[in-house]
């Protein structure tokens, strides 16, 4: 029988929180109808810390098979190496983790602080944390960037703040059934993380025609003045709804970038940096120049029906 355990670290119980709203399926089908056992899981395992510590015993010890080894929020290694700002049962957290990575067939990093040390490896970074096997966007980590699990596996990187439940659930299902998994170069499931935010935004028409909001609660695109990051963001939250319902972008808030490993950037969420007119970032891929030349020839073409925000979003 397959086993998953998932530990937190650094967290805010985010992820967590995100993967009880999955519902298609839901957590709790996934382990019957898989038949996979979850050794423990901080807000959903009845057992106490003591029972957990036996546990991670016995997968130290090889009495007990460990085939999934979740980990949630980023690694504090603070202070001074010490690992001791973040302890289980008297050991620093970070020692726990790295033995129980050895005896796992595959690590997940559920989350952007555990995959690049997220938001409490924000500068100035008090604590010292980093990702399982990034620190922002840098190769190595907690573990070095040589480093596999028994599966010949990296660290299989899930960000979002919070990561999108089924991202969690699909990726968990087929690490657990042995599928075989594509990773990009920050070691994300390309399944998941091929297409940027943009790609399904309810107000992608307005954006092609550079009809753009200067407050909240219009319908037009947000990427010019508001900060939105959706067209350089890799995530699947306008294919995959939220709650099958709605996204950020889609609600009026601007992508914030979160499963990027720079993920928080050291600028105003709500405001988008720019050299005069020009933003300083342009969508992934686009050439400056054609970008606004495009967007000039877009601007004059623009239909009446958006410029009077008759679009649904
Ligand atoms: S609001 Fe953001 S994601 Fe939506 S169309 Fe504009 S730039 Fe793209």
């Amino acid at each position: 029988m397959p086993t998953l355990l998932w530990l937190q670290a650094g967290a805010c119980s985010g992820d967590s929180m995100s993967l009880l709203c999955a519902n298609n399926p839901d957590l709790v089908e996934v382990l019957n109808n898989y038949q996979i056992e979850l050794l423990w899981h901080p807000s959903l395992s009845p057992q106490s810390p003591e029972q957990l510590g036996h546990t991670i015993e016995r997968i130290n010890a090889g009495e007990q098979e460990l085939t999934v080894l979740c980990i949630e929020g980023a690694i504090l290694t603070g202070p001074e190496g010490t690992g001791m700002y973040d302890t289980l049962s008297g050991r620093p957290k970070m020692s726990v983790i790295e033995e129980l990575a050895e005896k796992a067939h595959v690590v997940v990093a559920i989350g952007t602080c555990a995959s690049f040390g997220g938001i409490p490896a924000a500068s100035p970074n008090p604590t010292d944390a980093t990702g399982m096997q990034f620190c922002r966007e840098e190769h190595g980590g907690l573990l070095d960037s040589e480093w596999r699990s028994a599966a010949g596996l990296p660290v299989v990187n899930l960000p979002g703040c919070p990561v999108h439940p089924s991202t969690v659930i699909q990726a968990l299902l087929g690490v657990l059934l042995g599928m075989p998994i594509e990773l990009d170069g920050l070691n994300r499931p390309r399944m998941f993380y091929s297409s940027v935010v943009h790609q399904g935004c309810s107000r992608n028409e307005y954006h092609e025609f550079d009809v753009e909001e200067f407050a909240f609660g219009g319908k037009g695109c947000l990427f010019f003045n508001l900060g939105c990051q959706g067209p350089n963001t890799m995530s699947t939250c306008n294919i995959e709804l939220w709650n099958g319902q709605n996204s950020k972008t889609r609600a009026g808030i601007p992508c914030f970038g979160c499963t990027s490993p720079l993920f928080p950037k050291e600028q105003d969420f709500f405001a988008t940096a720019k050299i005069g007119d020009i933003p300083i970032t342009l969508p992934l891929g686009v050439d400056r120049a054609n970008y606004m030349a495009y967007k000039g020839l877009a601007k004059a073409a623009t239909p009446k029906r958006l410029l009077d925000r008759k679009n649904e979003i």
